[in-house]
């Protein structure tokens, strides 16, 4: 098994303007509060801060970028290598005209969407209700009620492995449901959204009804990564999940949401492995039952603990 050793990565690192730390704990920076340390995170303090980074960074160093890790499972052993989180740096939100906006990627989801309707921008209202980075969205294609990001992206820049800049456009991120087909490397830190000329008073209505919706029908309070499954092409994931006889169903305290069946929940001292064995199990139950394989929509990332 491999050991993390963050003192030893960090002097091998160069030395950044941001924030870099050693057995950097993630579990409180994920919706599932679970999981081991990043050998070493990083929170750069500005995109020519972050190039340099990896310009300096040893190949053979693996490098992960993290939003708020509302779609992310980190596994109990932790994260070898570094965790990337965009910060301060990455938090700019500006108008721009033709109804369009600029915006960091470390902007939520939330603000952009309060943003626009200050500037009565319309069609930007679904990502009221995704509870991720701008980042997440653009890597995740993130959508609902009927739009994603696909829909409203003119262009996204981003720094490669090497410190290499990158401008995007939309078909440059070979959009396809809940994936972006841009390289894996590519850290996104700006994009470029276009909107519609909307009423106040609409956009504001748009926005309460998504709230309204989501606290009726999913778990938004609990320690969850989100749906956790693709929905199967003309299948809905929590359909089959609440067929194969799983709402509720739980292994030690990672339970299947009662309220909505593709929804994890950690009811308090789970463990990623008791989460990621759940979805396990329910991905062969599901298989059983309709010979559906269901695809994991939660990213999983780093290494089960030791012994495990
Ligand atoms: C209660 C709840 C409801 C949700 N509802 C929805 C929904 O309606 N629709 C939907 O699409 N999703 C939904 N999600 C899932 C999640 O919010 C989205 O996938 C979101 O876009 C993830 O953003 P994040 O910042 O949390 O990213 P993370 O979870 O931290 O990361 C997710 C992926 O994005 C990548 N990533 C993050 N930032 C960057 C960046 N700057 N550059 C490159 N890659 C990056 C990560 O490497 C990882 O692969 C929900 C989640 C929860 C907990």
């Amino acid at each position: 098994m491999m050991a993390l050793n963050g003192e030893k990565l960090l002097a091998r690192l160069p030395k950044p303007r941001g924030r870099i730390e050693a057995n950097a704990p993630l579990a409180d920076l994920t919706w599932f509060r679970v999981g081991g340390p990043a050998e070493v995170l990083f929170t750069p303090a500005d995109e020519a801060d972050l190039a340099e980074m990896l310009k300096g960074t040893p190949e053979d160093i693996p490098v992960y970028v993290i939003g708020v890790g509302s779609n992310l499972l980190v596994r109990d052993g932790g994260v070898p290598g570094m965790v990337i989180r965009l910060g301060k740096g990455f938090g700019e939100v500006t108008v721009e005209p033709g109804h369009r906006i600029r915006t960091g990627t470390a902007v939520p989801d939330v603000r952009v969407a309060r943003f626009a309707l200050d500037h009565s921008i319309g069609g930007l209202t679904f990502l009221r209700g995704i509870p991720g980075t701008i980042g997440g969205a653009l890597r995740m294609n993130g959508g609902a009620y009927g739009r994603e990001t696909k829909d409203v992206l003119l262009e996204a820049r981003a720094v490669d492995r090497r410190g290499s800049l990158h401008v995007l456009s939309n078909t440059d991120m070979q959009y396809t449901y809940r994936h972006c087909g841009a390289p894996e490397d590519f850290i996104f830190t700006q994009a470029l959204l276009q909107g519609e000329a909307g009423d106040k008073e609409d956009i504001a209505r748009a926005m309460n009804d998504v709230t309204e919706r989501r606290e009726a029908t999913q778990p938004i309070k609990s320690r969850t990564g989100g749906s956790t499954f693709k929905n199967p092409p003309g299948h809905k994931s929590w359909q089959l999940i609440d067929q194969a006889g799983l709402r509720g169903f739980s292994i030690g305290p990672a339970k299947v949401s009662e309220l909505h069946c593709n929804f994890l929940i950690n009811e308090g001292g789970a463990t990623a492995a008791q989460i990621e064995e759940l979805g396990e199990t329910i991905r062969q139950r599901v298989k059983k039952t309709s010979g559906i394989e269901l695809d994991w929509e939660i990213k999983r990332i780093g290494i089960p603990a030791e012994g495990a």
